[in-house]
């Protein structure tokens, strides 16, 4: 009736405020840079145990809510057409990090928007020319969000960062458009097989699921990394079937730059 309507009304009026202002936020948050931070996630390889890379994962400290996720705001970036900016932001940071340590790689989560914008290929190029960094040591991290055009800059500018030495992984395996069909439109070097395959790998479902991704990977030669690795069962099955890395709160949560050096370097000593 009427008065539900009215109700509904202001209700969606407060959360198309609320919206506008995380909207001005985020625009500021970009254009200032210094709220939005780069942390890290060792992942490590199950031959040794020992770190194989780091996964940059951007944060926003939000001056009065303090920390809002990146499942809240890289969306919100992606509609803003801010979602460059911020990967130029994390980028940035990216740099500085493999050149003041030289022996680690690191892997971005790069959406199909970037990687289809005409002359991504060659800014990223740029970047890691400019700081002397081979690109051997940056991979990209495909996310599962949104359909590739195959003909258009998308496939230009994978190619690019392919012939530069950048490698490229199927982030979120699994789920949505991230398949083996995407594995050959890119050409990819890894999966990262979804989390959601990790959690209840106890259950039967699951567990097969896991090694028919990991037999038809192999098969194709692609590396595998498991994501969101909690428990030490899950460790265990894991190894047990096959796969390279693991990336997990069970391992590690993500760092920040310091706590990296730190891991990287030991303690320094004065
Ligand atoms: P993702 O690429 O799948 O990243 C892994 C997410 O899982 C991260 O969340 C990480 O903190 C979390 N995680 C890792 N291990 C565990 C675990 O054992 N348990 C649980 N529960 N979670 C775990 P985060 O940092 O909140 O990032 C969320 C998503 O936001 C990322 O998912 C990625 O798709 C996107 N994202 C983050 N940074 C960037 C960025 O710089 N650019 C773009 N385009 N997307 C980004
Ligand atoms: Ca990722
Ligand atoms: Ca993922
Ligand atoms: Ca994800």
């Amino acid at each position: 009736g009427r008065n539900t309507y009215a109700i509904f009304g202001s209700h969606m009026d407060e959360l198309l405020q609320k919206r506008r202002r995380l909207e001005d936020d985020l625009r500021e948050a970009v254009a200032s840079g210094i709220q939005i931070q780069t942390f890290y996630q060792p992942v490590f390889s199950l031959d040794d145990g020992k770190v194989a890379s780091f996964e940059a994962l951007a944060r926003w400290m939000h001056p009065r809510q303090g920390f809002i996720s990146p499942e809240i705001f890289i969306p919100l970036a992606e509609e803003m057409g801010l979602i460059h900016e911020v990967g130029t932001l994390v980028l940035r940071d990216v740099c500085k990090l493999l050149f003041e340590l030289p022996a680690i790689r690191v892997a971005i989560n790069v959406s199909v928007l970037e990687l289809s914008s005409p002359g991504y290929a060659l800014r990223v190029i740029g970047t890691l020319a400019a700081s002397h960094i081979d690109p051997n040591r940056l991979e990209i991290e495909l996310t599962e969000s949104l359909p590739v055009d195959k003909d258009g800059h998308f496939i230009n500018n994978v190619a690019s960062l392919r012939a530069a030495g950048v490698s490229f992984a199927i982030d979120d395996f699994g789920t949505g458009y991230a398949s083996f069909s995407r594995v050959q439109t890119i050409d990819a070097d890894r999966i990262k097989i979804d989390k959601s395959f990790v959690d209840d790998m106890d259950k039967a479902d699951n567990k097969a699921i896991v090694m028919a991704i990991i037999s038809m990977a192999r098969a194709k030669g692609l590396k595998i990394t498991a994501e969101g690795v909690e428990t030490e069962a899950q460790r265990a099955a894991l190894q047990k079937l096959g796969c390279d890395d693991l990336q997990g709160f069970l391992l590690s949560r993500p760092l920040s730059e310091a706590a990296v050096h730190l891991l990287v370097k030991g303690p320094e000593r004065r």
